[in-house]
């Protein structure tokens, strides 16, 4: 009974708008357990480093721009000059490193048994106007992908949340130090996880 880490920003437009309890809460109250939290000025390095260098990302974000665009007869190239998904994914990872530094991001590492599934469960759809009412994305955003692209931002989506056992381990540790993680059980543990 494996419990993974998944790792929250609280993105600066999140920030600006003065969520970060109702957003802490949501993860709370759910049951997973905070282990870490801090505030910080990312650094270009740390994004860099936090959103993967591989064209199997790239890819997967120019991807979601071009499945969008098909839906609603756009055109990439009018935007990114390509219809390449690799070359769009790579201008978003440009335009994200400008997103992240707008103010300080509220960071936090919970912990569960499948907190993978549940931490994107609870952020909704990465689209905002795709993300179901009750999700964090769905409850507090309202942005389109044209619209970001149109105006070479990120889509402005409140926080991120680890996709995967291995990012939820690799963003945690990227992150946070060995010692600002905490190991403590919560009440509810002892009925889930009995010893
Ligand atoms: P996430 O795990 O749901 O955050 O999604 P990704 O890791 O695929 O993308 C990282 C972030 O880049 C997203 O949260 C958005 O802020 C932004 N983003 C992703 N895809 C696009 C896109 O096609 N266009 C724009 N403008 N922003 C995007």
């Amino acid at each position: 009974m494996n419990k993974q880490k998944a790792l929250i920003i609280i993105k600066p437009d999140g920030v600006q708008r003065g969520l970060i309890g109702k957003i802490t809460t949501r993860f709370e109250q759910v049951g997973l357990k905070i282990i870490g939290l801090k505030f910080e000025w990312a650094t270009e390095e740390k994004i860099i480093a936090h959103y993967p260098e591989t064209d199997t990302w790239f890819k997967k974000v120019g991807e979601r721009t071009l499945t969008n665009y098909a839906k609603k007869g756009l055109d990439a190239k009018k935007v990114f000059g390509t219809d390449d998904a690799i070359k769009i994914g790579k201008t978003v990872k440009k335009w994200l490193i400008n997103y992240l530094q707008e103010s300080p991001v509220f960071i936090m590492a919970v912990e569960g048994y499948e907190c993978i599934e549940i931490v994107r469960k609870l952020s909704g759809n990465t689209i905002p106007v795709l993300a179901n009412p009750g999700t964090i994305r769905g409850d507090f955003s309202h942005d389109s992908i044209d619209l970001a692209n149109e105006q070479n931002r990120p889509l402005r989506n409140i926080i991120h949340a680890s996709d995967t056992v291995e990012d939820g381990e690799k963003e945690v540790s990227l992150w946070f130090e060995k010692d600002e993680l905490f190991d403590y059980e919560r009440a509810d543990e002892k009925i889930m996880f009995p010893s």
